[in-house]
């Protein structure tokens, strides 16, 4: 039996799948306009565990994560931004869909290497248009909806219900608006499903309102709706989406008169050193950044599960440091597993059996309750010191068989954490960071004895190879071009 926090209900509910094998979960992606950073890396791994206790529990999972390449404008409570994914085009000299393709693909493998699975279907919202207008459609004529210049926005107050999984109130919200903002609109509450196109404007759709392109939220409702029905099991999603977002995913869905997800689960955000990462703060980065500078992925997979998903995770350079140790005794004692097996005396060891009987049982009610991974993890570490006994000991074959069994199934197989492909990669990267500062400290000495004419050769011969170095005042900083 598994228990999940609903966010709707603010408690622990027992877990009830809407069919018998079969789970419908939705996540909300990335908005494609920039590279993916920590808090990008922890919502992928949070709920990438939970899919894989499903799965481990026998379910097969629909597991559908969206992809917005359009509409997400820069202010999130009114609708007066701009578009990001067009704005970052402009900076960056490239048509609004390079950039998207650029930052999802970026994305996806910055995700990958920390072992989160693909999900089923990764719909985009520019491919969704034609669903999104009929569901603007439904809304405007079930009353929830209405135009105004060729812009169509939710009549927020015919929802009494907006507000319920945040847990606001329709009036103490109306005090947070701005009045002046959009006068076209009914009511400053009111948020936009389809915006009227200014001449400028790059992403353009014809609609019955005329060319415009859609409000942000619109395509989680039909996306979800599209792919796993009506009443699906889990709308999962980052704390920060919650509100506004995730209201205006009910307002829509359930306004156009579809029954919407059952469970909502939120994961929680990160903090560095005790503070919430920002740009402001000076201590934003990115996953890409992370991987080259401070870690390797699955360190950080490591360090994200070591806080439950509802929890804020401290991933500072102290946690990070623990969590290299823990990564490296988990798969030493795999390694020492496999290593040790073939030469073992055959038959069982009682105290290792008996550790093991113990490891399963508390990782299983760790994980089926709200997907405690923190208990499940300490579940592991209490059976590692028992393994490492019994591997000096050397006896009972059957029993380190299982031990092994444990680890492949539990810690690889549901805590993502001996990801194979990951390691090739990662032992790649270690090598060209090894091999890159070593020719960083040779272009130092060149510079210290004035031999200009190497150190700038030196600097030529790795451009051509597509690497530029950049000196700032925290040393000689490298980069792969492309
Ligand atoms: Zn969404």
């Amino acid at each position: 039996m598994i228990t999940v926090f609903n966010s709707l209900s603010r408690s622990k509910e027992t877990f009830v799948p809407s069919s018998k094998n079969h789970i419908g979960m939705y996540l909300c992606g990335p908005t494609v306009y920039s590279e993916a950073h920590l808090g990008h890396g922890r919502t992928g791994v949070s709920f990438d565990v939970i899919r894989r206790w499903f799965e481990y529990r026998g379910f097969n999972v629909r597991f559908v994560s969206n992809v917005t390449d359009v509409g997400h404008i820069t202010t999130e409570t009114d609708d007066d931004g701009v578009d990001r994914i067009g704005q970052r085009a402009k900076l960056e000299q490239l048509e609004p869909m390079e950039i998207a393709d650029k930052y999802m693909w970026s994305y996806f493998q910055d995700l990958a290497a920390l072992g989160v699975k693909k999900p089923s279907i990764t719909p985009r919202a520019t491919g969704h248009i034609l669903e999104q207008i009929e569901m603007v459609q439904r809304l405007i004529a079930n009353g929830h909806a209405y135009e105004r210049d060729g812009s169509v926005y939710f009549r927020v107050r015919s929802f009494p219900k907006y507000g319920h999984l945040s847990g606001k109130k329709i009036d103490d919200l109306e005090h947070g608006t701005r009045e002046d903002v959009r006068e076209d609109k009914e009511d400053p509450l009111d948020f936009a499903l389809w915006k009227f196109a200014e001449p400028e404007h790059i992403m353009r759709w014809n609609s019955p309102w005329g060319e415009g392109f859609p409000g942000w939220h619109i395509e989680c409702s039909a996306m979800a709706l599209k792919y796993l029905g009506e009443n699906f099991d889990i709308h999962a999603g980052g704390l920060d989406l919650q509100f506004p977002h995730h209201e205006a995913e009910i307002a829509q869905a359930e306004g156009a008169g579809y029954a919407f997800a059952k469970y909502w689960l939120h994961g929680n955000m990160l903090t560095i050193g005790g503070e919430k990462m920002s740009k402001s703060k000076g201590n934003f980065i990115t996953l890409a950044d992370f991987y080259q500078q401070k870690a390797e992925p699955m360190v950080l997979r490591l360090a994200y599960i070591q806080s439950h998903y509802r929890s804020i995770a401290e991933i500072g350079d102290e946690i990070i440091e623990g969590a290299k140790t823990a990564l490296s005794r988990l798969r030493e004692v795999k390694r020492e597993l496999e290593r040790r097996i073939p030469e073992a005396s055959s038959g069982e060891n009682p105290s290792l059996e008996k550790a093991l009987e113990k490891a399963v049982t508390e990782f299983e009610a760790a994980l089926d309750d709200d997907f405690n991974t923190p208990k499940g993890l300490a579940a592991v570490f209490d059976l590692t010191r028992e393994v490492n006994t019994a591997l000096t000991a050397g006896t009972g074959r059957s029993s380190l068989e299982k031990a092994l069994n444990f680890y492949n199934t539990f810690v690889g197989g549901v805590l993502g954490l001996y990801h194979s492909a990951q390691s090739t990669a990662t032992d790649d990267a270690q090598l060209l960071e090894g091999l890159m500062q070593i020719a960083i400290e040779a272009r130092g000495v060149y510079r210290q004895n004035r031999d200009f004419s190497r150190s700038d050769g030196l600097r030529e011969r790795l451009k051509s190879l597509g690497v530029t170095l950049e000196d700032t005042a925290s040393g000689t900083r490298w980069k792969l071009e492309g």
